[in-house]
């Protein structure tokens, strides 16, 4: 059995079950609140907070997790990145009071205080910066009232539209880090064997990332297939490219019309429709698709 940590609640719970029902890892949960439930074939899910995976996974209660990457690194924990899924976007930025004359980190004034939930990856950060006379304010939640509280000047905080910042007055100045949910191990499981040989929960793991990333990467993709007239066929090679060339299939009494069918970005199927239609393309039919390995 592997054991998957994910997010119980918050902004990565719900992509996270997604991700891993499209996948067909389906949550087979006894309830809405199961700490543990079975996700199928050789894995199961612990449901804890986004922020506990990192230590989760280091110390082996959890074979793997998805989490964050602002909290991965605020856990100061060593674990083994397998793959960046993508949702739960966000970045880590230092912001001012909208009135501030400051424009970076260089110009906050020395021994300013900087509120914040992340004080691992905020001192870290202004280390690097030659910036250790910054007195760091720990938090455990909405840094961005610090400075109306008058306990901090500055903050650290998570950033997605900006929003929340603007509603307080605030400004940002610079972004410390990006984010997104990522799939993380410890190195205990990446370990090879006596034979110098992957693991086994290393290879299930290995299985668990390809069909992860064949979902995520059929998302943006559509699958198109229309018939089109034989003697088009070059005009059509450029309108879709596909994965190596569209396929072209005959029609049985199709006359000069012959079936071409080729995956094509999600983005680009409004155009690429009506390029085929100028092309004399009949019976466009455009499907999702579940998986993509290429
Ligand atoms: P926004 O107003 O959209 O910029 O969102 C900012 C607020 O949402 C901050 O208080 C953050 O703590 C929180 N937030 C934004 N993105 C994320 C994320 N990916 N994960 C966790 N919290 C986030």
């Amino acid at each position: 059995m592997l054991r998957i940590a994910l997010p119980n609640k918050g902004r990565l719970a719900d992509q996270s079950r997604d991700l891993f029902a499209e996948a067909g890892l389906n949550v087979l949960a006894n309830g809405e609140r199961a700490l543990v439930a079975s996700l199928g074939d050789v894995f199961e899910a612990l449901f804890v907070r986004a922020q506990d995976i990192p230590e989760f996974v280091a110390d082996g209660a959890a074979d793997a997790g998805v989490t964050g990457l602002d909290l991965i690194a605020e856990s100061s924990r060593e674990l083994v990145e397998l793959t960046d899924l993508g949702f739960g976007q966000c970045r880590l930025a230092v912001a001012v009071r909208e009135d501030a004359s400051v424009c970076s980190v260089a110009e906050i004034p020395g021994g300013a205080r900087v509120a914040t939930v992340f004080p691992a990856v905020t001192s870290r950060f202004f280390a690097e910066r030659l910036r250790a006379d910054l007195e760091i304010v720990p938090m455990s939640g909405a840094a961005e009232v610090a400075p109306h509280l008058g306990i901090a000047e500055v903050i650290v905080d998570l950033v997605s539209t900006g929003s929340t910042l603007r509603v307080n007055g605030l400004r940002e100045v610079e972004t410390i880090l990006t984010s997104t949910a990522r799939l993380v191990t410890s190195p205990a499981v990446m370990a090879p064997n006596g034979n110098g040989e992957a693991g086994e929960k290393a290879r299930a793991l290995d299985d668990l990332v390809a069909a992860l990333t064949s979902v995520l990467r059929a998302r943006g993709q559509r699958y198109v297939m229309a018939n089109v007239p034989r003697s088009k066929l070059e005009a059509i090679k450029t309108v879709l490219p596909g994965l190596n060339g569209p396929t072209v299939v005959d029609i049985l009494n199709g006359g000069d019309q012959v079936a071409v069918h080729a995956v094509v970005p999600a983005s680009a199927i409004y155009r690429k429709i009506a390029e085929l239609k100028a092309l004399g393309a009949q019976g466009i039919l455009v499907t999702r698709i579940e998986r993509l390995m290429p």
